[in-house]
């Protein structure tokens, strides 16, 4: 594939070799394992699923946690640096047909703006992953820094390009939701993917950029490509890993829905979760309809009664988030009924503004920058926190489902007209 003047492409490494198949239906974790050749990947299992494995091979529990700390802490993903690990042991897992199995990045791209796009394997499939150093994707984040993060901004600020990132994660290959407007959804639902291989973009990124993860200030927000929510009892799972096992905390991360109503209230009844960002993107359900297929099986007053029912803390917000197309959600009209919808709510709740970014083969156009902000100005008037997003990386195909799609079909070619899409970050 070739790329674009500012662009960079790293070809790297696949797995190297494989295991022989195991025989592992004596295995009980409970935890799904990605396969990884012939091997299954340690990866994605808990600590406790870890000790199980170990024990069925004979070793202590306690081998689970040195487990866990090589994959997760440590993020070694060969057994010839796992040295915490007596050899034998290791010698016995690969026998055994287990594998570390960390997804590995294949291919990255760098935007002029310094982020950075890659296409992570795992198994057959490529998911796409991006970090946006000193910007956020999502809702903000409006955590104080800790003192040590601080000072470690400053200490970093001399070596390292970034202070703080955000990574933003794909939870499924492809999306079976049908937005219009979206380039995932042209891909369709390939498959699920396991919590291993949703925490494991996040810490192939980590390692990438050498993150030290209590000096770092690290945001993720889960909208890459597919709805987490129709993949939620692996999403939770990577959830649980990144918090207990890779160290981010929950209040550092954002998770976005098209509104699967059974799956919020699922959340709302999590003892510990993500923040929530809600894809509304339009200001009734007849809009929204016609944009979003899935407001059929859920309307916007079956969402917003399935919000209500979350206890959100007292600073904690809920981002709404709404994709602005010409002509069809960005009417004067459009903000005043957004800003009544919003308000009637009695939701803590704030606004994220996107332009559309365009793709190919979407028949929507984008909203001139004046009637962006002559929304934001109309939802603002009415006492509702707006913001609007800026795109990021747009020379590098960054909008949702838009690497894939553009390298999978053949249009990221070098010379072309830049695309116009991008991640996002949030302006203030
Ligand atoms: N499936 C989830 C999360 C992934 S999409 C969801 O829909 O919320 C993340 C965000 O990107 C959503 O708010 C979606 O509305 C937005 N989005 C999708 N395609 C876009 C495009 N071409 N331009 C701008 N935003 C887009
Ligand atoms: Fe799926 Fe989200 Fe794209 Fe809709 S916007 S098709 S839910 S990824």
């Amino acid at each position: 594939m070739e790329l674009g003047q500012n662009e960079q492409s790293s070809g790297e490494n696949s797995r190297s070799g494989t295991m022989p198949a195991a025989s592992l239906t004596l295995l009980r974790t409970g935890e799904a394992s990605q396969t990884v050749g012939e091997a299954q990947a340690l990866f994605g299992h808990s600590v406790a699923g870890l000790a199980a494995i170990a024990e069925s091979l004979g070793e202590k529990p306690y081998r689970g946690r040195q487990l866990a700390d090589a994959l997760y802490r440590q993020r070694q993903n060969d057994w010839a640096v796992m040295s915490t690990l007596p050899l034998s042991f290791r010698e016995r897992l690969k026998q055994a047909g287990w594998t570390p199995g960390r997804p590995e990045i294949v291919e990255s791209f760098r935007s002029v703006d310094g982020t950075e796009r890659y296409l992570i394997r795992t198994g057959e499939h490529t998911v796409e992953t991006v970090w946006m150093p000193d910007g956020d994707g999502a809702a903000e984040v409006d955590e104080p820094e800790t003192q040590s993060e601080r000072a470690s901004a400053l200490d970093t600020a001399s070596r390292q390009e970034w202070k703080r990132a955000t990574i933003c994660v794909s939870s499924q290959v492809g999306c079976a939701v049908n937005c219009q407007f979206c380039l995932t959804a042209k891909l369709g639902l390939q498959r699920n993917l396991t919590a291993g291989e949703i925490a494991g973009q996040v810490v192939a990124v980590l390692d990438r950029h050498a993150v030290e993860i209590n000096r770092n200030r690290i945001n993720l927000v889960f909208m890459g490509m597919g709805e987490p929510f129709l993949n939620y009892d692996h999403f939770m799972a990577a959830v649980r890993l990144l918090k207990d096992e890779v160290g981010i905390a929950t209040q550092r991360m954002t998770v976005s829905t098209s509104g699967i109503v059974p799956a919020i209230r699922r959340f709302a009844a999590e003892p510990e979760r993500p923040r929530l960002a809600i894809s509304l993107n339009a200001p009734n359900d007849a809009v929204r309809e016609s944009v979003m297929p899935i407001n059929r099986k859920w309307p916007i007053r079956e969402l917003i009664e399935s919000l209500c029912a979350i206890p959100f803390k007292p600073r904690e917000k809920l981002t709404f988030e709404y994709v602005l197309l010409d002509g069809v959600t960005n009417r004067r009209e459009d903000a005043r009924e957004l800003a009544a919808l919003v308000r009637h709510s009695g939701l803590p709740a704030m606004v994220n503004l996107i332009a559309w970014n365009p793709g190919p083969g979407i028949a929507h156009s984008s909203p001139s920058q004046d009637s962006v902000l002559a929304f934001q100005q109309e939802l603002l008037s009415a006492g509702i926190q707006t913001y609007i997003r800026r795109p990021r990386g747009r020379d590098i195909y960054a909008a949702c489902g838009q690497l894939k799609r553009t390298t999978e079909t053949g249009t990221a070619k070098s010379g072309t007209a830049r695309p116009r899409g991008g991640a996002e970050e949030q302006a203030q």
